[in-house]
């Protein structure tokens, strides 16, 4: 049986769904024919397209045909020439604002409730870092904290070290350097470490401890341990004339990491409402199957949780810009339409600066995955954003508070943009076409595949098949609601996704787009 999945009624292509792709003289059911052997997840033309005609997929222009085109040919990469992108002058703001959903109430997870609102779905120690040089030290610190000290702890989840390669070297006062210093600020007081870090400063860096605590009193290592606030952090600064030698550093650190651990011992997860969760969603090695299985299986779940009260943050600047036009008009007012128009001209402006453009963004795997440029990358990449209304837009690394769906801007860099949601979120959920190993320390990653074949292959990576859509086996809602009830128990730690089993943990990479000295 020879299948190709066709997503809207206007549509000129669509793609094919066998795992081994059809053979030339493949018949499909209509009466099609394929030309050619065409690969699973690539394109197949359904009707003849004239050179320079429309070339049509979620019922948008993906391209102009860049040669005539017979019915059941392969339509590739080379046959399209990429379209410009939408005009951000006169684009339709709060025009069609989706109606509020039904409310869904009732549903909870077991989290970590904070002094400051958040909630953790995690326990952890979190030791962030003002700057590289002082990784290494951290590194050797955590081991030893992970092997002397956690098995004490029993009610906590783990010892992490916030590394990065920001902090010095850079021009700290340039306005781009705020957003890298959001960032780690953010992450520094993320839910999962309790609102509060250990932070280990060297002493001559460009980032000092104050500015990412500005407001806050710090405790150093000199100090006597002071009768300590609990929502002030604990520094201890490398170069500190009382610490000698590496031994009494490391021993500083041990010290403030026991001071810590037992406060976060004391920490027990209560039954809070669905609506505390705040949810990033990206995607990463994309296909041409995602933007039909697992990024509107995401949309459906993005839905049922904005249903319940919480917020969901979709990303990726370059894979919404060819989409905007269809975001736009479900801003809720004029300023957030306006807020998500500032974010796509600041990334336009930022590409151009780098003599690119969007164009940039697919990869050879998108491209092997039957992706033929970013504009069909991006119509399938927004169907994680559901159809709710947007209700507000994030800067690069600012911290959302909005509930229901908001725009976090950030590049589609899958741990860039996983960095930079990490300011925000207390759960993350990814999805793949071509597959990726990704995970992060400081939250869970749930990753779902778009096709059977790869969450079969990758059995023991996959969290969540969303392939059964495509062949017929599950609908979008009912993968939107196992998504859903998954999101709930991992976040109530019942269940482990599997780059947490694993130890699956990549490296923070806050976004830089300031100068380096
Ligand atoms: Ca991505």
């Amino acid at each position: 049986m020879n299948r190709y999945v066709k997503v809207h009624p206007s549509d000129n292509v669509a793609i094919i769904v066998n795992t081994e792709g059809v053979p030339a003289g493949a018949m499909f059911a209509g009466g099609l024919s394929a030309r050619e052997s065409i690969p699973q997840s690539h394109k197949v033309a359904l009707a003849a397209i004239a050179q320079g005609g429309p070339v049509v997929r979620y019922g948008q222009v993906i391209g102009r045909a860049a040669r005539d085109l017979d019915a059941g040919q392969w339509v590739r990469e080379e046959h399209l020439d990429l379209p410009v992108p939408p005009s951000l002058d006169d684009l339709p703001i709060a025009t069609a604002v989706p109606a509020a959903m039904p409310p869904l109430p009732g549903y909870t997870f077991e989290g970590y409730r904070n002094r400051d609102g958040s909630v953790g779905t995690k326990n952890l120690l979190g030791i962030t870092t003002t700057v590289q040089c002082v990784a290494p030290t951290v590194d050797y610190a955590v081991a030893r904290i992970r092997n002397e000290l956690l098995p004490r702890f029993p009610n906590v989840d783990g010892v992490i070290a916030l590394t990065h390669t920001y902090g010095c070297g850079v021009a700290i006062d340039a306005p781009g350097a705020q957003v890298p210093i959001q960032t780690l600020r953010h992450i520094s007081r993320h839910a999962n470490i309790g609102g509060q870090p250990l932070i280990v400063s060297l002493g001559c860096e460009k980032m000092q401890p104050a500015r990412l605590f500005p407001d806050r009193q710090m405790f150093t290592a000199s100090a006597a341990l002071p009768p300590v606030l609990e929502h002030d952090p604990y520094v201890i600064r490398m170069q500190d004339m009382e610490l000698r030698g590496f031994g009494e550093i490391v021993a500083a650190i041990l010290r403030f990491a026991e001071k810590r651990l037992e406060e976060l011992n004391r920490r027990r997860r209560v039954t809070c409402p669905a609506s505390d969760l705040v949810v990033g969603v990206q995607c990463g090695g994309s296909d041409a199957f995602s933007g039909v299985t697992c990024n509107p299986a995401v949309g459906s779940a993005a839905d049922l949780l904005v249903r319940a009260g919480a917020t969901v943050m979709f990303s990726e600047v370059t894979e919404v810009r060819d989409a905007v036009h269809l975001l736009t008009p479900r801003a809720v007012n004029q300023e957030v339409g306006l807020a998500l128009i500032r974010e796509m001209r600041w990334y336009d402006e930022y590409l151009s600066r780098g003599y690119a453009d969007r164009s940039a963004n697919p990869t050879p795997g998108n491209k092997r995955g039957g992706l033929a440029n970013v504009v069909e990358k991006a119509l399938g990449s927004v169907a994680k954003a559901g159809s709710s209304a947007l209700m507000g837009v994030a800067s690069h690394g600012e911290r959302v508070t909005t509930k229901g769906l908001v725009f976090a801007a950030t590049p589609a860099s899958d741990f860039i943009c996983g960095t930079q949601q990490l300011a925000s979120m207390n759960l993350h959920v990814f999805t793949t076409g071509e597959g990726s190993p990704y995970g992060l320390a400081l939250a869970p990653v749930i990753k779902i595949s778009s096709r059977t074949a790869l969450a079969e292959r990758w059995h023991d990576l996959i969290d969540l098949d969303a392939g059964r859509i495509a062949t017929g086996e599950a609908t979008l809602d009912e993968v939107g609601w196992d998504l859903f009830r998954l999101m709930l128990d991992v976040a109530s730690g019942r269940k482990k996704t599997w780059a947490d089993h694993w130890g699956l943990h990549n490296t923070l990479a806050p976004f830089n787009p300031g100068p380096v000295t």
